[in-house]
């Protein structure tokens, strides 16, 4: 198999790790394989990798950084002689390229009782107009789910996002826009899975009440405190308003790299008599912004690394939205939600 770069419509899917994959592997007859686990699986690995290794007979390599996303896949420089990648836990995001055939287990979730789950929206008294929104692992919930509410007399909308979501219904961690599609017919939003990753940024991406929904819990969670949330976003645009020295940060991650986005912002910054300067990194540690002559940055990386990650670096960090605001070319309100296409 060659090292070019292969569209992600090439990419393989599968549920979960079973026979499929490993028949799958063997037809691609790869000598060597990179495998890629994301942070909460990394303890059963190196039975993964001894697996994989005998069932196909590859030499099977693991990954030790952590992953947080198909956006941040084993890059060539990462894996050169691997000829094929295994990514777990993530589905492919459409249109991000890939540096080799890559084999993606989303870890689909089989579990959860459909009628007990909508029982439970149904005794939570949530709003008869609702969008739907799930993690990979759960996607298959929400059909059954959705008939079981419809059955309750609850109009449900769930719809397909832009090419960075792989299926309706689906939610990144930057990217809602399924849900934005739909946020003006509905009275709030489920997010059926588990954590408060992926429902905070719901609550950041559309003006509607947020419930979370575990599922193989049978836990309904209190909606987000959105407004609370954007009151600390706006205190932090606020905090920078004179900022006259500017990081732009750029990863050279396949599927976080804006550069383009970062020399607009540049430009943007210059016009308006700020200094900006780009800084180019793969994984973002809070320890490489320490000791630079700089007051605040934006980061065209994962957008979740300002709004989540934001009080561990040693100055403030902004999306480009925020940046915007900051510079005064954008209003504080609406509050927008830093969308990464
Ligand atoms: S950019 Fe961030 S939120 Fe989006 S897929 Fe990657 S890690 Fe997840």
């Amino acid at each position: 198999m060659g090292e070019t770069t292969h569209p992600a419509e090439d990419a393989w899917v599968f549920p979960r790790v079973g026979p499929e994959l490993f028949e799958a592997l063997r037809e691609a007859h790869p000598r060597r394989i990179i495998l890629q686990v994301p942070a909460g699986l990394v303890r059963n690995a190196t039975e993964l990798v001894d697996r994989i290794r005998s069932e196909t007979g590859a030499t099977v390599v693991l990954g030790a950084r952590p992953c947080f996303g198909a956006c941040d896949f084993p890059s060539k420089d990462e894996a050169p002689r691997a000829d094929v990648a295994v990514v777990l836990g993530h589905a492919p995001i459409p249109n991000v390229s890939l540096p080799r055939p890559t084999y993606f287990v989303e870890m689909r979730e089989p579990g959860g009782d459909p009628g007990a789950l909508a029982d439970l929206i149904d005794g939570a008294h949530l709003p008869h107009q609702l969008g739907l929104v799930a993690s990979v692992q759960h996607l298959d919930l929400v059909s059954p789910l959705s008939e079981e509410l419809r059955r309750r007399g609850y109009h449900v909308r769930i719809e397909r996002g832009d090419r960075r979501l792989a299926y309706a219904a689906q939610a990144l961690g930057c990217n809602y826009t399924g849900a934005e599609a739909v946020a003006g017919e509905v009275e709030g939003f489920v997010f059926l899975g588990t954590g408060r990753f992926h429902p905070i940024g719901l609550a950041f991406a559309v003006d509607r009440p947020v419930w979370s929904l575990d599922p193989l819990q049978n836990v309904l969670e209190p909606p987000i405190d959105r407004a609370g949330l954007i009151r600390r976003r706006l205190l932090a645009v606020a905090s920078v308003r004179d900022a006259r020295r500017w990081g732009i940060l750029v990863s050279t991650f396949g599927g976080q790299n804006r550069s383009a986005t970062a020399l607009a912002l540049q430009e943007r910054a210059r016009a308006r008599g700020r200094e900006a300067e780009l800084i180019t990194f793969d994984r973002l540690d809070p320890r490489d912004l320490e000791g630079r002559a700089l007051d605040a940055y934006v980061n065209t990386a994962c957008p979740r690394i300002a709004l989540d990650d934001g009080p561990n670096y040693p100055k403030p960090v902004l999306t480009p939205p925020e940046f915007l605001m900051a510079l005064g070319e954008l209003p504080l309100e609406p509050y927008r939600f830093d969308t990464y296409h």
